[in-house]
């Protein structure tokens, strides 16, 4: 099928997330046909730069020989198989690697889903249950913090910041009580009724890429102890070596009662989620079918061998290709590249946690006056980039630079130009 009819179907069948139909239908579709390492090629044979690492999924780059083959193995040996009653050895497998890479005495048991909001509700519901089983049914409240983001399903919205989007739908969110800081969390009332407290460590991600000012984490888990509060950790987009370890939890030296994977977990090339817990939880749930402990919950795709088996690959890809011990230096030319914005017009501030930038356009930076939301700086911009070979999505007027892990030195170089041209020959107009 050439692009015209593509395009054309595009228009009459789907429906794409966030995103404004009229709007899409009005303008010719970014049709992508294949993807190799850090690029992705269109329909018309353009490469793209995956500045986002497709929307921040994507680790070892696209069609990963390792991970492919997997996927193919996997499919020919056993597609699918339901969890709730059997098990398989990729999953298997797969939980005893992903726990081999926590201390012992954290983290020791996986519960798998299939996406980021998922793995959150999973640790959501467990928490709540936990409290009810020791009997301390009195602990029900949840704490996140404000402009934080763990999901689209409402549960995991209920988590979220408030913000227009999210508005519409007050009314059939759950009550959540949120803080901006580690002082408004010190000071919260009753703090004995809370069951948990959830957030994204090290950085917020939609929230436009926002670094929390070191030694958060260890605080935040310090309150916890203190009384007696579960952590809940999202990483969801910061784990699977993003940050610079595996995991963003382990730079302050951290483990939470509960710490929900997606994203990257398959290398970014199938959905699968994870909902990693302690052995004190898991044993809370222990008991006789008649003494109603066991937790309720699952999805039909839950595990999926496929997905697994491309996890799997993923972490082996990580020790043949030793991509942790490549990080400091490429994490270390990525901040030097960033500095090449910087003195760029309308260029506010440049927010960087490991291979993830925000990168803020400002109306005016020095007065501190944004552009005037109805203009849309920052998708103007990154739709403008398109034409130097990057492909990203902003959050407002936030780029997103998220090379993926497997980005050399002269991608990320490459990358960077081509923002910087965009930045030169478009941040003026819209
Ligand atoms: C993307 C994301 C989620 C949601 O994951 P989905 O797989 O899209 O449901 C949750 N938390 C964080 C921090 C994320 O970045």
């Amino acid at each position: 099928m050439n692009f015209s009819t593509l395009a054309a179907l595009d228009h009459q069948y789907l429906w794409h997330p966030f995103t404004q139909q009229q709007e899409w239908v009005a303008q010719e579709p970014l049709i992508i046909v294949s993807g190799k390492g850090a690029f992705l090629r269109d329909i018309h044979g353009n490469d793209y730069f995956d500045g986002n690492s497709s929307i921040w999924t994507n680790i070892h780059g696209h069609a990963h020989p390792r991970i492919v083959e997997a996927i193919a193995d996997q499919a020919a040996r056993l597609d699918h198989t339901s969890f709730l009653g059997t098990t398989h050895p990729t999953a298997i497998l797969l939980a005893k690697k992903l726990i081999e890479l926590f201390p012992a005495g954290t983290l020791s048991r996986v519960f798998f889903s299939d996406n980021g909001s998922s793995a959150n509700e999973v640790a959501l519901k467990m928490t709540l249950q936990y409290w009810q089983l020791v009997g301390h049914p009195e602990r029900s409240r949840f704490v996140s913090f404000t402009n934080a983001y763990h999901g689209d399903t409402v549960g995991a919205a209920s988590l979220g910041g408030r913000n227009t989007f999210s508005q519409r739908f007050s009314q059939i969110h759950f009550s959540v009580e949120q803080v901006s800081s580690l002082r408004m969390l010190e000071e919260i009332p009753h703090p004995q009724t809370i069951a948990g407290i959830i957030l994204e460590p090290l950085i917020q991600g939609v929230a436009g890429m926002r670094p929390w000012p070191p030694g958060m984490l260890q605080a935040i888990r310090k309150f916890c102890d203190e009384h007696d509060i579960l952590l809940l950790l999202d990483e969801v987009m910061t784990g699977f070596g993003r940050t610079g370890r595996m995991f963003a939890c382990e730079q302050e030296g951290v483990f939470p009662d509960f710490l929900a994977l997606a994203k990257g977990l398959s290398g970014g090339a199938l959905p699968i989620a994870a909902t990693l817990t302690s052995e004190k939880i898991y044993e809370a749930f222990l008991g006789t079918i008649r003494e109603e402990k066991t937790f309720y919950y699952g999805h039909s795709y839950t595990a999926n061998p496929i997905a697994a088996a491309a996890a799997l690959a993923s972490l082996a890809i990580f020790e043949e290709e030793s991509v942790l011990e490549k990080l400091p230096s490429k994490i270390q030319f990525f901040s030097h590249s960033l500095k090449k914005l910087a003195s760029l017009p309308h260029i506010g501030s440049i927010r960087q946690c490991g291979l993830i930038a925000g990168i803020e356009l400002m109306e005016d930076p020095l007065g501190g006056i944004a552009y005037p939301p109805a203009r849309r700086q920052g998708a103007h911009l990154c739709h403008a980039a398109r034409q130097y070979g990057l492909l990203t999505r902003p959050i407002l007027d936030t780029i997103v630079l998220m090379p993926p892990l497997c980005s050399t030195e002269e991608e990320i170089d490459y990358a960077l130009n081509a923002l910087v041209t965009t930045v030169l020959t478009h941040n003026q107009r819209y």
